[in-house]
């Protein structure tokens, strides 16, 4: 047993099916009276069925979230929630949504409570990542963190298969590379270890039957650890790699993290594999091919070059993954970087 640090991060997790219900009780339940609601235009129907079930406690809705958080959307939502009085905010959806309302509470410490209905983990962490004049920057701050999350599983029966199983693998990274972190500890590893197990079995049976409802359970239950991993614990190569990917060429979040995954893993299989053990144990030994074969089977997005990246990018997201060093298991060198993201590109297996 090594030495550790083990910080446990607030909040209230209400978790089952039909737990939607709860929301009025706890915006209630933190003093509040009136609710600015938000999601995204995709989920404004989603969002007017929650301001009808909450009557007076909705206070008014805003359904202009938008991915990667542009500063200019979070201060229209900002001048709705004083606009309609608000004193807490109501967030329904995944990342997009949820980043809005942590934007909103990191300006004016208002109350969050969210309702996750994706597999990004967002709602556990204290982290806001927002754009500005085409940069994303990151902060980290205890008002950030949502108070009260809801996990409502019926609410994910619709979310489609493609984005589930991308949504899915993005939170088996969070806790791959939280195994290896700098600052893991026993507790964030099991946590780690159980929501990489959760999701493996989970997603396989959400692409057979995507309204499954107990897949989809034992599928927010593993992103929720997965999530609190992130929230714990430094992140390394895999989330530079994918910041990298997703701010200079703009591919999409969950299927970069899907993408990518197996060739990190692989990239530091050797260099962790203690750490990783546990995990590559899940796999048959092999925590890089086995994730490799998981997102075959899943119809997982396996190369970079069908997510729209050029050949040409490949070495100029090499050189900017080795600008800004950062911890990481296997020293973080151009070649081994560029080698990767080859082998991503054209999805090939990853190598060790
Ligand atoms: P998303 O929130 O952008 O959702 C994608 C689309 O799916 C949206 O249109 C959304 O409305 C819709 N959707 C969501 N849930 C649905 C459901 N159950 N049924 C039907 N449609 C649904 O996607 P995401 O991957 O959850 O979030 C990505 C964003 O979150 C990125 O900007 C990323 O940087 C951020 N993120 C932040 C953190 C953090 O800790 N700060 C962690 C993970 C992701």
């Amino acid at each position: 047993m090594r030495d550790f640090v083990y910080q446990a991060a607030p909040s209230r997790v209400i978790f089952g099916p039909g737990t939607l219900a709860q929301v009025g009780a706890e915006i209630e339940r933190l003093g509040c009276t009136r609710a600015l609601l938000l999601s995204t235009s995709f989920q404004a129907a989603d969002l007017a069925a929650l301001a009808h079930q909450l009557g007076p406690l909705a206070a008014g809705s805003f359904t202009q979230a938008t991915m990667h958080t542009p500063v200019a959307v979070t201060q229209s939502a900002l001048a709705a929630y004083d606009a309609c009085g608000a004193d807490c905010i109501v967030a329904l959806g995944g990342g997009s949504t949820i980043g809005l309302g942590k934007a909103i509470a990191f300006r004016n410490d208002a109350a969050q409570i969210v309702i996750a209905t994706t597999y990004a983990g967002s709602e556990v962490t204290d982290i806001l990542g927002q754009t500005e004049d085409g940069t994303k920057t990151t902060i980290r701050d205890p008002k950030i963190r949502p108070e009260v999350v809801i996990y409502d599983p019926t609410l994910t029966t619709g979310l489609p298969v493609a984005m589930s199983v991308a949504s899915g693998l993005n939170a088996m990274a969070h806790a791959v590379e939280g195994l290896y972190a700098p600052d893991a500890n026993p507790v964030t590893s099991l946590l780690a270890v159980e929501g990489i197990r959760a999701l493996k079995e989970a997603l396989p049976a959400i692409v057979s039957n995507p309204t499954d409802i107990g897949a989809r359970s034992d599928a927010l239950y593993g992103s929720w650890l997965c999530g609190v991993v992130l929230g714990s614990v430094a992140m390394s190569l895999h989330h530079k790699l994918c910041h990298t990917l997703g701010g200079a060429c703009d591919l999409p979040h969950a299927e970069t993290h899907a993408t990518l995954l197996p060739h990190t893993a692989a990239y530091n299989a050797n260099a962790a594999r203690d750490a990783l053990a546990p995990a590559a144990a899940l796999f048959g030994g092999d925590l890089a091919g086995g994730l490799h074969d998981l997102a075959r089977q899943l119809g997982a997005p396996l190369a970079l070059k069908d997510l729209g990246l050029a050949r040409g990018d490949l070495s100029r997201v090499a050189d900017l993954a080795v600008s800004n060093p950062y911890a990481n298991p296997r020293a973080v060198t151009r070649d081994g970087i560029h080698a990767l993201l080859t082998r991503a590109f054209d999805g090939a297996r990853p190598e060790s």
